[in-house]
């Protein structure tokens, strides 16, 4: 029997899972929807739920499943097992490693999203070869990972990774992080309701007119069909989201040094209609000299590289590959 690894993406909105075998082959995949079981609890018993079925569809490949590596977002932390606080849910000082591990019967690793995330595209996908990277994913919120010398760096806690709360306007609107006007709630989904709201009514009701759609329920893929229809209201909202994404990559690059950037989460399926106005913002804001180093490219896993890395993340710490 071939020693597998379970990964599992948990997100603010999906939750994704795979049965990976040691040279990364995808073996079964599941997902499922969060919907309202996002209590510590309901999270623990989504996740054995997800586990057995993907146990369940392995065990007919004859694959034996060794650990099971979890990304959640937040503040997660590696070493401790532990997620201290998440702006997505209610969780406070969650230790989800032990209790999924006592419910699974399995060892059971966790990380921040995004830094498995970019474990999978540094192995797998847009990221192999570099040493110095960020990845960044632009979903429900954003999230970060940075591999720096070809290793994750998790900072001083191993909380590192919480990158989409930087903060672009102290006055801005209030955050579920507890602070205000930061970065993914400029260039997110919500970033992108948020633009729509604040075009001039008229515009607003033409669009919503068009899109068949009220403002709460007006989705990315909408308005990206519409950009794609030529729409040039649908056009001008990702411009305005792809300023964001470029001011923010800016300071990313002012703080760091770091001149490579692997673009995912949901919104980067959409990446051709705001990545030429990311490109014009970020070239504004660097220095001259540095700006045409930058690069930015998407991720090449899409939904796959959270599965990917958080099982590779999890057979590295149980002593495997
Ligand atoms: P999370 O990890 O927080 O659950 P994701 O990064 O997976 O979120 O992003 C999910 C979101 O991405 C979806 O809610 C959807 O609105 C958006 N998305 C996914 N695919 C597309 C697409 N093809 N076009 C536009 N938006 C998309
Ligand atoms: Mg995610
Ligand atoms: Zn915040």
């Amino acid at each position: 029997m071939d020693a597998c690894a379970i990964g599992i993406d948990l997100g603010g909105t999906n939750c994704r899972g795979g049965v990976v075998g040691a040279d990364g082959t995808l073996l079964a995949q599941r997902a499922l929807a969060v919907g309202n079981r996002r209590s510590e609890e309901a999270i623990v018993a989504l996740l054995t739920e997800l586990i057995e079925a993907l146990s369940s569809d392995s065990g007919a490949n004859g694959a034996s499943i060794t650990v099971v590596g979890v990304g959640a977002p937040g503040l997660v932390s590696h070493e401790e097992g532990v997620i201290y606080q998440c702006p997505h849910y209610p969780w406070r000082s969650f230790p989800l490693s032990r209790l999924l591990q006592e419910r699974v019967g399995l060892p059971v690793v966790i990380d921040n999203d995004a830094n498995c995330i970019a474990l999978g595209e540094a192995r797998y996908g847009a990221a192999r070869g570099d040493r110095n990277f960020w990845m960044v994913t632009f979903g429900t919120g954003i999230g970060g990972g940075l591999v720096h010398g070809g290793e994750l760096w998790r900072g001083d806690r191993g909380l590192a990774g919480e990158v989409g709360h930087f903060v672009i306007d102290k006055n801005g609107p209030p955050c579920e992080c507890g602070g205000a006007g930061c970065w993914e709630l400029y260039a997110s989904i919500r970033g992108i309701r948020r633009i729509v709201a604040e075009t001039d009514t008229a515009t607003l009701a033409a669009l919503l007119a068009k899109a068949g759609e009220t403002l709460n329920a007006l989705t990315p893929e909408r308005v990206a069909r519409l950009a794609d229809e030529g729409d040039p209201v649908a056009r001008k909202v990702w411009a305005d989201f792809g300023a964001m994404v470029g001011v923010g990559i800016a300071s990313l690059v002012n703080i760091t040094g770091i001149e490579t950037f692997v673009i995912g989460g949901g919104l980067a399926a959409v990446w051709n209609h705001f990545i030429g106005a990311a490109r014009t913002t970020l070239t504004e804001h660097i220095y001259s000299t540095i700006a045409p180093r930058v690069v930015m490219k998407r991720a090449g896993l899409g939904d796959a590289a959270g599965i990917l890395g958080a099982a590779a993340m999890a057979a590295r710490k149980d002593g495997g590959r």
